[in-house]
């Protein structure tokens, strides 16, 4: 809450860069691990481009049980190489309380998806048994004060590194995957002092609408952005349609240093 936090909180990823300092943070990667030749070759690709953060999917929240659930346990070994081979930090998706030990010990940032943005029982175990980032993604039908109650939840048992990600809403438009709110990107900065995040790839689910809209993010003025980057989009195992290639990812970094924004 403002009143209580005037400033601004900026959160490590890990690597001593900040989400929540001067620049746009960029975390870079595929939906899921697939491969180690993919996970190395996606992470070089991003790093060179001048990505702060590694994201990956290993555990994967897919909404038809006979599609890809990710690699698992094999998919965070994978991870693990990746961030050996650059030195990018690691976000991943937690889907249960089970797993927390295993992230406490293996993942840099701990990622909450959009519907587990409400499990409460999950949220109070990251807040009291993990000193994590946790990136909070907004959920597919909430509120923004929903939101940052969920965030509150992890911060009133002690973690109070929190990073908000807005990755686009429900509504009645079918053209886009879902809504990216944007205004909700200001209401966050007023509202609270966590940094936030935007994720134009789930917001729109349309590779050729990331660039645009993740400079709109910046301009808008989140602190960061987390883009799925995959090496063969029209042959990944999740999210192809809405992943840009690492050419791709060269150019929005091109364009978002152009902007000033980016670190
Ligand atoms: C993801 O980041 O791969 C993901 C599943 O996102 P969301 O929880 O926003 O749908
Ligand atoms: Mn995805």
């Amino acid at each position: 809450n403002r009143k209580y936090h005037p400033d601004d909180t900026a959160i490590d990823l890990g690597n001593g860069i900040l989400v929540g300092g001067q620049r746009l943070a960029v975390i870079a990667g595929p939906c899921s691990v697939e491969s180690e030749a993919q996970i190395v070759a996606v992470a070089q690709a991003v790093k060179g481009a001048g990505a702060a953060a590694l994201r990956g999917g290993a555990f994967k929240p897919r909404t038809s049980p006979y599609s890809f659930q990710g690699l698992e346990c094999q998919g965070l070994e994978l991870l693990k190489e990746a961030r050996e081979a650059t030195g990018l930090p690691i976000v991943t998706e937690i889907m249960g309380t089970e797993y927390i030990d295993l992230f406490e010990a293996c993942v840099d940032v701990i990622q909450v998806g959009a519907r587990n943005m409400q499990n409460f029982d999950l949220l109070k175990k990251l807040g009291r048994h993990t000193t994590k980032p946790i990136l909070l993604k907004r959920g597919l039908s909430n509120t923004i004060e929903e939101w940052l109650m969920s965030a509150e939840y992890i911060m009133a048992g002690g973690n109070e590194k929190v990073i908000l990600c807005e990755r686009g809403i429900r509504t009645f438009e079918t053209y886009t995957r879902n809504t990216l709110d944007l205004s909700a990107v200001l209401a966050v900065k007023r509202l609270s002092h966590l940094p936030v995040v935007v994720d134009p790839s789930h917001a729109c689910g349309k590779a050729w609408m990331v660039e645009r809209m993740s400079l709109a993010a910046a301009a808008a003025g989140a602190d960061g952005l987390i883009v799925e980057v995959h090496n063969d989009p029209p042959h990944a195992l999740c999210d192809g349609a809405q992943s840009i290639t690492p050419e791709q990812f060269g150019t929005l970094m091109d364009k978002l240093g152009a902007l000033g924004a980016c670190i």
